[in-house]
């Protein structure tokens, strides 16, 4: 298809532009006072602010079919995790995960997002292929452009609620033959690819000892794949570490290969001074997910000591039983303010928010032609109407979305040149989205109870 957006109100590149052609999904003119040519649709962005798609680079998608679960409401992360996912996760079939899958992708549209990067750990010895199928034909289906980190653990963890829901890890053996499975069937080695698989396993200081760790980022190197994992999230973690392996968590890190520009983690909300000179000298990346951070009790990751490092950063939502809105936009509204709280009005920018969220997450997921409007870009963009009740008394044009934050009005979205969201319509009928969601709740506590 060949679309004509023309006469925005304005767009988020860098020369003044009303306009953008887009051919075959990719970016193909910007401009302004562009004319129609043959065979393209043309798209009215006359009310309209465009930004690039945003790039979520954290997520757990099983988690849209947990949220809000009572035992959870007031715990902290450790607590919670026994009480939310432990408990729940190895009883969600294909099924339930395929409903719970397209739940967050349509949360993520519906807030701007055209790339996610799942962080899925359903793995342990006796899953299923199934279940990791039903997370990429989701994201078939609602069009969104998914980057699979591949979580899992390789040693049974410390932690009680592990225990008790009777989670078998997977032996370094299986997980890799599973991963190199997983690659020659969903990877694609391409510019703009919509399958990216990432070596992920689920707490880099918890789910693996340090050589197997080692043989995941070898085997990530080999492959060209990049590397992520939870890190830092409480102060439990570096207590752990330093119990464990006698060192800093981001110098185990540093220890089991895990480090380099190939390299996120989520969180990093307890990151020393320290920890912070090492992961921007390798060049090491963050996903800030502050809703999440929020929610548990962790505290707020210090990005802009990370920023005047040069650490790289990126925004990500993080699962929906700990960050329910599951909305990327109500993710960078809360960046731009939560650090003025600490660090003062000019500590974040919107300008800056909005490149963590688009550009910056796009380059640490290794997409290099994704997350900008530009020629030769990837055509993953979002129109918002600024002709809503909404954003009416808006000075601010180009920043209203991140300022007004949600709800957010999107007239139109488009991921590699596909329109996947137009008048609050999905790709997948909304009604068959909710009757799949409900029964696959329904079934999901019948399995927790029996
Ligand atoms: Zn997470």
């Amino acid at each position: 298809m060949k679309y004509l957006i023309k006469g925005a109100k304005g767009i988020v590149t860098e020369q003044a532009a009303t306009d953008i052609r887009i051919e075959a999904g990719i970016i193909t003119e910007v401009g302004s006072e562009l004319l129609i040519e043959k065979g393209e649709q043309l798209i009215d962005a006359s009310q309209c602010v465009v930004y690039p798609g945003f790039v979520n680079t954290h997520h757990h998608l099983a988690q849209s079919i947990l949220k809000g679960i009572p035992a959870g409401l007031n715990q902290s992360l450790g607590d919670w995790l026994a009480s939310v996912p432990y408990q729940y996760w190895p009883k969600i079939t294909p099924e339930i995960m395929y409903s719970a899958a397209c739940l967050g992708f349509y949360d993520l549209i519906r807030s701007g997002v055209t790339t996610c990067a799942d962080h899925h750990y359903l793995y342990h010895s006796k899953t299923p292929p199934e279940l990791e199928a039903a997370v990429w034909q989701a994201a078939e289906d609602m069009g969104m452009r998914l980057v699979l980190c591949r979580g899992g653990a390789t040693t049974k963890g410390t932690h009680k609620g592990l225990a008790k829901a009777g989670i078998e890890p997977e032996s370094i053996d299986l997980m890799l033959r599973r991963l190199d499975d997983s690659y020659s069937q969903y990877h694609q080695n391409t510019d703009m690819p919509m399958r990216q698989l990432v070596v992920a396993p689920t707490s880099l200081i918890h789910s693996s000892p340090a050589e197997d760790l080692k043989l995941l980022s070898r085997f990530a190197r080999e492959n060209k794949l990049k590397m992520h994992s939870h890190l830092l999230e409480v102060e439990f973690d570096h207590q752990q570490s330093l119990a464990k392996y006698g060192k800093s968590a981001v110098d185990f890190a540093a220890e089991c290969e895990w480090l380099g520009s190939d390299v996120w983690f989520a969180h990093l909300v307890q990151a020393s001074e320290q920890d912070i000179n090492t992961l921007s000298e390798t060049k090491t990346g963050i996903s800030h997910c502050p809703t999440s951070n929020c929610r548990l009790g962790s505290g707020i990751a210090p990005i802009i000591e990370m920023q005047k490092a040069g650490m790289p950063i990126s925004i990500g939502v993080d699962g929906s039983a700990s960050s329910e809105s599951g909305s990327m936009l109500q993710e960078l509204n809360l960046t731009w303010l939560i650090h003025r709280a600490t660090n003062g009005a000019e500590s974040t920018r919107l300008d800056k928010v909005l490149e963590w969220g688009t550009q910056n997450g796009a380059s640490i997921l290794g997409l290099d032609k994704i997350g900008k409007i530009e020629v030769g870009f990837a055509a993953d963009i979002v129109l918002y109407d600024l002709n809503q009740v909404r954003y009416q008394g808006s000075h601010s044009i180009l920043y209203a979305p991140i300022l007004c934050g949600e709800p957010a009005e999107i007239k139109l979205s488009m991921i590699n040149g596909n329109v996947v969201y137009k008048n609050e319509a999905c790709l997948v009928d909304k009604e068959s989205l909710i009757a799949k969601a409900q029964s696959s709740f329904r079934d999901l506590l019948t399995r927790v109870r029996g």
